[in-house]
């Protein structure tokens, strides 16, 4: 079997972002709670972080969360949690002081969703499979000790996961990019689209820029012993996004009229159908493209801050 069809690994959000998270911030009790079964694949993770008015502006959060004796019992909405229908635990940024605003005042909190206080309502995607979900807490409950940082530091806990999540999360799917590319190629050749000169340069250009994104991984990782995030780290998730939503687009070119052909029944899509509808998405999750460079002008070029309410 091609490569670029086996499955991709199911617990990725515990392994990417959890995982890291707790290491970064957690307490020993939680490491030892935690991170072994994120390391077997026992235990599922989604990340409860959007909510329907705060996508990227995301210290908007509503979600309430207030201890009642030895209990965190939080209640709210999040909204394109990806895999919640299939997780054991959500990490969670709910407000935890009243009458806080923006990103003061928020915890990070560890939820286990199999509990009757939360409701998971799948929303069907263009691929017409459903990955993500509202989540909806009512009255949802988690144990008081299930906070990663202090109470009202949850930002800063979030901010490191994003970073993870934006970054050396990112790096192993470099090898999918590459076994994506190689696949079109194949095509390409294989149907003649190859000896189409602005296909090839196409092509080219996709290959150039998986050793452009190699190179730049590799830039980062010989800095990782740094306390401070290397400049070049900002532009790994607006690179990466933009190159395979331009990789799904080729796809489609390569494939020609036969790209638009699907079983409407059943949404029978070939992998680079799929490929191509989900790329849609790669510009968006993890920070869309336009807070990404809102990031690179502040943080990396070091402008002035764009002006918020
Ligand atoms: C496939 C997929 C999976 C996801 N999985 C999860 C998940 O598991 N957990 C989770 O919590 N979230 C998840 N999300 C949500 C994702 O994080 C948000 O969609 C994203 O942060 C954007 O927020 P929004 O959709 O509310 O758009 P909005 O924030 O409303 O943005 C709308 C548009 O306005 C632009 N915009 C907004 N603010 C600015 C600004 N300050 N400057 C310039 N332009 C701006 C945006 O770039 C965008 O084009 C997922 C999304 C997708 C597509």
């Amino acid at each position: 079997m091609c490569p670029c069809r086996r499955p991709g690994r199911v617990g990725h959000i515990g392994e990417g972002l959890a995982g890291p998270t707790i290491i970064a911030f957690g307490t020993e009790t939680q490491k030892q709670r935690f991170l072994p079964p994120i390391l077997k694949g026992d235990e599922l993770w989604c990340q409860g972080y959007s909510e329907p008015n705060a996508g990227s502006d995301l210290a908007n959060v509503r979600t309430r969360a207030r201890l009642v004796g030895d209990r965190w019992v939080i209640d709210g909405q999040k909204v394109w949690t990806s895999l919640a229908h299939v997780s054991d635990w959500c990490f969670v940024i709910a407000r935890t002081e009243e009458g806080s605003q923006q990103h003061r005042g928020l915890s990070y909190l560890l939820v286990p969703m199999r509990q009757k206080g939360i409701t998971v309502r799948p929303i069907q995607q263009m691929t017409g499979t459903s990955e993500f979900n509202e989540v909806f807490f009512d009255g949802a409950e988690t144990a008081a000790e299930n906070i990663v940082g202090q109470p009202g530091e949850g930002w800063k806990v979030a901010m490191g996961t994003l970073a993870f999540e934006r970054g050396a999360s990112t790096l192993g799917q470099q090898m999918a990019f590459h076994n994506q590319l190689a696949q079109v190629i194949a095509i390409a050749r294989r149907n003649g689209k190859a000896r189409d000169p602005l296909i090839r340069q196409r092509l080219a250009e996709a290959w150039i820029g998986l050793q452009i994104m190699r190179a730049n991984a590799l830039r980062m990782l010989s800095q990782a012993d740094k306390p401070e995030l290397p400049r070049e780290a900002y532009v790994s998730k607006l690179y990466w996004a933009t190159w395979h939503r331009d990789l799904g687009k080729l796809a489609m070119d390569v494939l020609g009229p036969e790209a638009e052909i699907a079983d409407a029944g059943d949404y029978a899509l070939t992998p680079l159908q799929q490929l191509f509808l989900f790329t849609r998405s790669d510009t968006i999750y993890a920070g869309t493209n336009e807070i990404q460079r809102n990031i690179i002008a502040e943080r990396a070029l070091g402008m002035p801050r764009e002006a918020r309410g």
